[in-house]
């Protein structure tokens, strides 16, 4: 399976650019869409599950068009959209029930079966009576999936999922969407690295409505390898390194601040070698989009 976009762009009636020639090819499996807020991935998102028009571009699910079928895609389309909301009052399996019922599945013991397989799965059959509106975050989410499975979707849309999750929650709702990404294709957005780097085959990072790099993680990553050097600084040193270099991160670390940096050699003997992470690559990539260059090309 494959879905491939081409050429998609978006303008908002308020003249945001929102998406600038997008094309991507998402092969089945976890596909991971990296980008700081206000990227596009949620317009991204949107227009793939077509609840939203793109002014120019084409999307294609092995060969249909997915803009122009919009009642067939939507039968084998689970979506959780980024903003989930639940009525309070209804039962995580009474609701289960329900949106089965609007799917079309009418045979009550097919529907039992059915309701009672996704209530396992996303791990939610012990709170299946409980009222939606006291449910967790971590809970809530995993009941999107289970209504997003529904239907035996060929193409998961994730938007953004695991903001707001405590560790535990984020950890158990990741598993749960790469044991569905075997056989399917997952589209996870996300702003955090870990999300992609801990699961994804393959990746884009999206940066101001534009795609500036895609394929897989290692791939990516490797093309920067012993280009990423850190060192040890105290903070007030980091605005005068900042001028000479191409600082990628900074954090503190028992008081101290360790740097980052983007290099082609060693800048001097007091740094040292990083192994590369996927949150060098997008931090190295997110900068250089800024300056309107691509090293991680070369
Ligand atoms: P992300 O999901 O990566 O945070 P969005 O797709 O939500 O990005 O937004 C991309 C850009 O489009 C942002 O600048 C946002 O403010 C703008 N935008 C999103 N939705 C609308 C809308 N309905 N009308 C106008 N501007 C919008």
């Amino acid at each position: 399976m494959q879905l491939v976009i081409k050429n998609l762009s978006k303008t908002y009636p308020n003249g945001v650019q929102a998406l600038r020639d997008v094309s991507l090819e998402i092969p089945t499996g976890m596909f991971g869409l990296l980008g700081p807020n206000g990227a596009g991935k949620s317009t991204l998102m949107r227009t793939i599950a077509t609840l939203q028009e793109a002014d120019a571009g084409t999307i294609h699910l092995d060969g249909t068009d997915i803009l122009n079928n919009k009642d067939e895609v939507r039968k084998w389309l689970g979506y959780l959209p980024q903003e989930f909301g639940v009525y309070p009052k209804v039962s995580a399996e009474d609701m289960l029930h329900h949106i089965a019922v609007l799917k079309g599945i009418t045979n009550n013991s097919e529907r039992n079966q059915l309701v009672d397989a996704l209530l396992h799965q996303t791990n939610l059959y012990q709170s299946r009576d409980k009222k939606l509106g006291g449910f967790s975050g971590g809970m809530k989410q995993r009941f999107g999936i289970a209504q997003a499975l529904i239907g035996n979707p060929r193409l998961i849309i994730v938007d953004e999922p695991t903001a707001g999750l405590d560790p535990t929650e984020r950890n158990r709702f990741l598993n749960l969407l790469s044991e569905i990404g075997e056989n399917v294709i997952v589209i996870l957005s996300t702003h955090i690295v870990e999300d992609v780097s801990d699961l994804c085959r393959n990746m884009a990072i999206i940066n101001k409505g534009e795609v500036v790099l895609a394929g897989e993680p290692a791939a990516l990553i490797g093309r920067l390898d012993g280009k990423i050097w850190k060192k040890t600084i105290e903070r007030n040193e980091l605005p005068a390194i900042e001028e000479k270099m191409k600082v990628v991160s900074s954090r503190l670390f028992a008081g101290k601040t360790i740097i980052h940096v983007h290099a082609d050699h060693i800048p001097d003997s007091s740094f040292s070698r990083v192994d590369v992470s996927l949150e060098d690559l997008y931090f190295t990539q997110l900068m250089a989009s800024a300056n309107g260059k691509v090293p991680a090309e070369g």
